[in-house]
């Protein structure tokens, strides 16, 4: 079956009640008035749209695939997917090389990361920060995450023997962020899971979970890396009978929701497999596991759920798990958008909005006053961290660092 043909039918737009929730939900509908909304965008849009692709609105390029509609409408309407499937059926625009470079997070990574001091120092100059204005579009104010000069895979691999000695082993699905950029995330995973007894395993080749490729215009590719993670997902999984955690959300809702329901993949028989590693390690906890605290760690942490771990519904692991912390202040910030979205907020056309979009979160992690923000998401991070000046720590780097 052709991608094309796969998405037209696939989304439950019938059961739209008109009732615009959604519309006051959309982040972007509050700030940007080219944007139609989800409404518009999604059930009406659909139906036109089928009738004669005529209809189809270019203006839906302005959709963060935040999926803020979707956890907000009251008839399970598949808000944000209907749009997405919409871009990626009758979007016959060739995407720009800005958003090319921008969504091919592996070979990135692969060429600045031999490179990572020269490319770290370039990207933080204000030359080149007005170079790529000009040039490719990619807004100056923006700040770009620092490169790693050692992957993480390479790090684990030299771990191998070690991991397997454990008596529990889990696959862990890292992501471009931990490889490329922050292996740390990864090495915290692994002192946390070894804490607890388990090993942990690298699939046996991971690429790119393909969510910048979507909502970037490069649906066939994102569709090609999701057949080959599903393979690897399918041989630790089922074959090898191991859960497969991760540390990011994004990665995390792509791999289980966006590869069947937009890219005609089918993931059935490993979906279930795939868990954030804070909900996997809340379980183990639930079951008896145990975890020793330091007796001396104290943090005040502001905790941010993600937009896709909203839609996951999965933020109460997080949540708990950093409550369960002796030592921690905790506080959960309100739910909102911080508008980065991915490659969405890098672009010159869609910064100010990314920013006026997560104003709000800013004004209020800025009132709590933390030690850290917590957050299941690389690029929230990157988007909290340039916009208040605040660090901000995935849930498993803080409880690395309250463990002994
Ligand atoms: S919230 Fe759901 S039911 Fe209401 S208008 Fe939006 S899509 Fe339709
Ligand atoms: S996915 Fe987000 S940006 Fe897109 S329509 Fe829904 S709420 Fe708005």
């Amino acid at each position: 079956m052709k991608l094309q043909e796969y998405t037209v039918s696939k989304h439950n737009f019938e059961e739209c009640m008109k009732c615009t929730i959604c519309t006051a939900y959309c982040p972007v509908l509050q700030v940007n008035p080219l944007y139609p909304g989800p409404k518009q965008a999604g059930p009406d849009g659909e139906r036109l749209r089928l009738k004669d692709p005529y209809f189809f609105n270019y203006a839906l390029k302005y959709c963060m695939n935040c999926k803020r509609c979707e956890v907000a409408c009251p008839s399970g309407v598949n808000v944000a997917d209907l749009i997405q499937a919409a871009r990626i059926k009758y979007d016959s625009s060739k995407p720009k090389l800005r958003d090319q470079l921008l969504a091919s997070t592996d070979f990135m990574g692969t060429v600045a990361r031999p490179v990572a001091p020269i490319v770290n120092g370039v990207t933080s100059m204000g030359i080149a920060k007005t170079a790529m204005d000009a040039l490719l579009k990619i807004d100056r104010q923006r700040t770009f995450p620092k490169y790693s000069p050692r992957s993480f895979e390479r790090w684990l691999k030299r771990r191998e023997k070690e991991q397997a000695a454990f008596p529990e082993q889990v696959a862990y699905f890292h992501g471009c962020y931990v490889n490329y950029n922050y292996p740390q995330l990864g090495k915290d995973l692994v002192k946390v899971l070894n804490a607890l007894g388990v090993g942990v395993k690298l699939l046996e080749k991971e690429k790119c979970c393909g969510i910048a490729m979507i909502t970037n215009g490069m649906s066939e590719k994102a569709a090609k890396n999701a057949r080959h993670n599903v393979a690897a997902l399918r041989k630790a999984a089922v074959d090898g009978g191991l859960k497969v955690v991760t540390t990011s959300s994004s990665c995390t809702l792509t791999i289980r929701e966006e590869y069947p329901n937009l890219l005609g993949v089918d993931n059935a028989d490993v979906r279930d497999s795939i868990v954030m590693a804070t909900r996997y390690i809340f379980e183990k906890l639930e079951k008896g596991a145990t975890l020793k605290f330091k007796a001396d760690f104290h943090k005040k942490i502001a905790y941010h759920v993600p937009c896709h771990m909203e839609k996951m519904g999965w933020g109460v692991f997080s949540e708990k798990l950093l409550r369960m912390i002796p030592g921690v202040e905790f506080t959960l910030l309100d739910s909102a958008c911080c508008g980065i979205a991915g490659t969405y907020g890098f672009k010159k056309e869609n910064y100010a909005a990314a920013q006026a979009i997560g104003a709000a979160l800013f004004d209020q992690i800025c009132t709590v006053n933390p030690d850290v923000v917590a957050c299941d998401c690389e690029t929230c991070k990157w988007q909290i961290e340039m916009s208040t000046g605040y660090t901000v720590a995935n849930p498993i780097s803080i409880l690395a660092e309250a463990i002994e």
